[in-house]
């Protein structure tokens, strides 16, 4: 008991509901004070956050798992990545609502394609009107499966080895290192992926007993993942503390 007091206190979540808790654990992303995200959103992200974009994030901050959407901080970011490599061709795992997938969308070429994998449509379905409004979905390949068994129907054609410039993976995190093998022969020498959730809420750098219980098994998959990828010849990496932390990966060879 006097354990679970004291991290309360050191999580700076002492008296709260669990609700509460919830939503500070998550509200001021991985910066020292929820001021200092508010001063970085405001002044360099929704200015100029495209319009359809904001529109997508308005119509998921009412789902119920809308925590789940990629930080408009981090989207920023792999527009930006995009930009730099002139990406065409992408992957990315995990739609949800669209968020990322439309940034995507509409920061590569009109020729560009992104094969978008979720294994729940529904989610995806309540993006797709601004997707679509956004004149983008001819970009899209949406597929309804678990991301694995795709990935690897990918690789069955040779055609397909090194002919992805781009990919963003942001779903189950218990995968990220099996998505990694094969991503590693997608995606071509030079080309990125970028990770989401690398930093899983701060906790990857809290005391195990300290960890609020909804963040525990996610922690330990990352800390898991973040060791594999440190240690891979494979890639030049960088871990952002953005968002929820945001691996960037450029395959080397
Ligand atoms: N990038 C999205 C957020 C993704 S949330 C955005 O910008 O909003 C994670 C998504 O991964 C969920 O929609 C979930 O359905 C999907 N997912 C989880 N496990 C999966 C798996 N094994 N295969 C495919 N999709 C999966
Ligand atoms: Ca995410």
């Amino acid at each position: 008991m006097a354990r679970q007091v004291s991290c309360e206190t050191r999580n700076n979540l002492r008296g709260m509901d669990n609700e509460k808790k919830r939503s500070a654990i998550f509200s001021k992303g991985l910066l020292q004070s929820g001021e200092l995200y508010q001063y970085l959103l405001e002044t360099n992200v929704y200015p100029r956050e495209p319009e359809l974009l904001k529109e997508l994030r308005d119509m998921t901050a009412t789902h119920p798992r809308a925590i789940m959407a990629t930080a408009p901080d981090a989207g920023q970011l792999i527009a930006m990545l995009l930009k730099l490599i002139n990406a065409k061709r992408t992957i990315e795992v995990g739609v949800f609502t669209g968020y990322s997938l439309l940034r995507t969308a509409l920061t590569i070429p009109e020729d560009g394609k992104i094969v978008a994998i979720d294994m729940n449509r529904e989610a995806y379905e309540i993006g797709l009107p601004v997707i679509r409004k956004a004149g983008v979905e001819n970009k899209i390949e949406f597929i309804e499966s678990e991301a694995l068994p795709v990935l690897d129907q990918l690789l069955e054609d040779p055609g397909n080895e090194n002919g992805f410039d781009f990919a963003f993976i942001d779903a189950d995190k218990i995968n990220y290192w099996k998505y990694h093998e094969r991503l590693m022969k997608l995606v071509k020498v030079g080309g990125i992926v970028v990770y989401d959730n690398t930093l899983w809420a701060g906790s990857v750098a809290m005391p195990e007993e300290c960890t609020p219980e909804i963040l525990r098994e996610g922690r330990q998959r990352t800390l898991e993942f973040n060791k594999l990828l440190a240690a891979d010849p494979r890639v030049e990496i960088s871990l952002a503390p953005l968002g929820d932390g945001i691996t960037i990966c450029r395959r080397m060879h």
